[in-house]
């Protein structure tokens, strides 16, 4: 029989409503809830189970980062492909740790140096090292000239860089056939640009829209997710006909775009990965760039523009995830729940709608039979134990001394971010 547990006296955010449910049990059973409500509705009175009495603490499902790169290494945003391999997969492996620790049991990779992801997702998945559940990600995939082609053919680097620069319809499929013959679950397309890109600006699409559909075609053949870099109205557009999954960025929507989404909001999510224009604007003089140059005008005004795109989004009910491409310097691992206090504060989120962003919306982007993002009976057992309440103070999941423990299919991680001696074990 699997290793039974009852958490008590606690105050649980189930997910799958606004509020707080005071003095409540959970009961788990292996890696699966069996209750989750309140106190004096439950009765198990087995000797044979553990019982540990939370003392008030509040537990919240395992939340989901939606755009994430657990490769990077908290380098600056032009050296993303500069760390080597063997520097990449050693900081990759404490950077599933320190996610893991922050509270977030699930991840959507957006891109993934060389081909770390996929042996990092298998690395977790067999218990050889603590991390998220994970779909993972390959090296993105981008026009000649786009994005993440980021420098001209005298000056390329060493490494083999961020992207497959690949054009062409069937030259496309060929590198979705071989991201998926090497194990990837999200496939991750450039399809417009970037402010401080040497390249594409935001509204330059590096492809055509029958090179997108042939990504997305290969791509959904192959039962994979598509993922994408998409900041221009125009951009969103042709992601959102060419039927990509999760659409990165999506900053300046106009009424054409909004209804395309609205139209397909049953089957589409977005998410802004605000937290780099919010860390590029508080950190722009120190990279180098004054505060009445271009790029800060224009990140600037690109804020403005994305704080009215997602209150539009949001009140058509588009699915908007929490997810915000962590592990730059200026937006390093471990700082993941800053973008819950990001959507309170820009776009009008209440705590409980940034909750749900992370867990219910999350478990459901995430897939896994809809077995994630809730704590009900049936459901993965993914909950993070919190010394606080986040409905009453959102910030409260950013202190990794309040996040007491993390719970991932059954399993108790304490300590996790800790810089030494991470399993170290603490009292509940
Ligand atoms: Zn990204």
């Amino acid at each position: 029989m699997d290793k039974q547990k009852i958490f008590s006296n606690l105050n649980l955010f189930k997910g799958d409503s606004d509020t707080i449910c005071e003095d409540a049990s959970i009961w788990i059973d292996g890696n699966i809830i069996k209750y989750a409500g309140p106190s004096s509705e439950f009765t198990n009175t087995s000797h044979n189970i553990e019982r540990v009495d939370l003392g008030g603490k509040t537990v919240i499902p395992g939340m989901t980062e939606s755009h994430a790169h657990i490769s990077y290494t908290n380098n600056g945003p032009l050296e993303l492909d500069k760390t080597p391999i063997e520097e990449a997969m050693i900081k990759t492996v404490d950077n599933a740790r320190i996610m893991l620790g922050s509270g977030f049991t699930s991840a959507i990779s957006f891109g993934s140096v060389h081909r770390i992801d996929v042996f990092l997702r298998d690395a977790i998945n067999s218990g050889q090292i603590a991390g998220p559940r994970l779909l993972a990600g390959g090296r993105d995939i981008c026009a000649i000239g786009g994005n993440a082609d980021t420098y001209p053919d005298h000056a390329k680097p060493q490494t083999e860089g961020l992207a497959m620069i690949t054009d062409g319809p069937w030259e496309i499929r060929k590198a979705v056939r071989s991201l998926w013959k090497n194990g990837v679950d999200v496939v991750k397309v450039m399809i417009d640009g970037e402010l401080i890109s040497l390249q594409g600006r935001p509204g330059d699409l590096g492809y055509k829209d029958e090179e997108v559909e042939a990504l997305v075609d290969e791509a959904h053949r192959k039962k994979m997710k598509v993922a994408c870099h998409a900041r221009s109205a125009e951009a969103v557009k042709q992601a959102v006909r060419s039927g990509i999954d999760f659409i990165g960025h999506a900053n300046y929507i106009d009424s054409e775009a909004l209804d395309l989404l609205i139209e397909n909001k049953d089957r589409v999510y977005v998410g802004p990965a605000i937290a780099w224009e919010m860390a590029f604007l508080k950190n722009a003089e120190k990279m180098g760039y004054k505060s009445d140059s271009r790029e800060v005008i224009e990140y600037q005004k690109e804020l403005e523009e994305t704080i009215s795109s997602y209150k539009k989004m949001k009140e058509a009910g588009i699915k908007i995830l929490v997810g915000g491409d962590y592990g730059l310097d200026i937006a390093p691992h471990g700082t993941y729940a800053k973008d819950l206090e990001h959507y309170v504060n820009l776009f009008g989120f209440s705590n409980a709608e940034a909750l749900h962003s992370a867990t219910s919306l999350g478990g459901e982007a995430m897939g896994n039979d809809g077995l994630l993002g809730t704590l009900e009976e049936g459901k993965l057992a993914d909950l993070v134990i919190i010394d606080g309440n986040p409905l009453e103070d959102i910030t409260v999941l950013q202190d990794h001394k309040k996040i007491k423990a993390v719970m991932k299919d059954g399993l108790i991680y304490q300590g996790l971010t800790n810089k030494i001696n991470p399993y170290l074990n603490e009292n509940l």
